[in-house]
């Protein structure tokens, strides 16, 4: 990876495993909206995603972790990394482990995301991560992922989809699915369901929410920008 815009964060390919429209939309149209799943899973991810780490001589935890795959092209952070460490100090055993509200999920976005952290890991630390862990909230309880050939092959396979969606810049049309759509933060926005006969209504309004939620970003760079110069 020759620039850092380059790199696509391990969240986009879990927008993109879970529906290509609402990665484009997140990621090509920069687009972003909060719904009650995204809060309860920020507040519990900046519960654990305190950058700290706890070590014994063979043995570390690592909270926090930011990792990233040249190979892949891919960046993110993990709630917790256990390490196991030989004598002469490599890392011989790398483990992630996320945090998730709710219960183990039958679509595989969670998946995808614990399989990239793996790739990211196994690239850091030149080693093999054979399988990742679970500690989804309403379960209590820690549950394994083998990082299997076929989970590898699906998320890169993710990583080419994605650079080849960000490369034309196209937003997908969108599909209704009651079990994607009504779970998706961007619903109100995207409407799918009016897509159809409204669809030129539909376009207008997707075009007006982009262009203000653009002057907004913009807004708020320049009063970070302006905040810098005058502290
Ligand atoms: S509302 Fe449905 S089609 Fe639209 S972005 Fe979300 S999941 Fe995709």
């Amino acid at each position: 990876m020759e620039d850092d815009d380059d790199f696509l964060m391990i969240s986009a390919l879990q927008h993109l495993a879970f529906c290509e429209r609402q990665f484009a939309l997140i990621h090509i149209e920069q687009v972003w909206a909060e719904n009650r799943w995204t809060a309860e899973g920020k507040v519990l991810h900046e519960r654990v995603d305190v950058v700290r780490h706890e070590s014994r001589r063979s043995f570390r935890q690592e909270f926090g972790l930011s990792v990233r795959s040249l190979h892949y092209g891919l960046v993110g952070r993990c709630d917790l990394v256990e390490l196991s460490i030989d004598k002469e100090g490599r890392v011989v055993e790398a483990i992630p482990v996320e945090f998730k509200r709710g219960r183990k999920k039958e679509d595989d976005e969670d998946r995808v995301q614990l399989t990239a952290q793996a790739l990211c890991l196994e690239e850091m630390f030149n080693t093999v991560v054979p399988y990742g862990e679970f500690f989804y909230l309403q379960e209590h309880r820690r549950s394994g992922l083998e990082i299997a050939a076929a989970l590898r092959s699906r998320t890169a396979g993710l990583v080419e989809r994605a650079r080849l969606l960000r490369a034309e810049g196209r937003t997908p049309a969108a599909v209704y699915s009651k079990r994607q759509c009504d779970n998706c933060s961007l619903l109100e926005l995207c409407m799918p369901k009016k897509v159809g006969a409204g669809a030129k209504a539909v376009g207008r309004y997707m075009a007006s929410q982009i262009a203000a939620s653009r002057v907004t970003r913009e807004r708020q760079r320049d009063e970070g920008a302006e905040g810098e110069v005058s502290s």
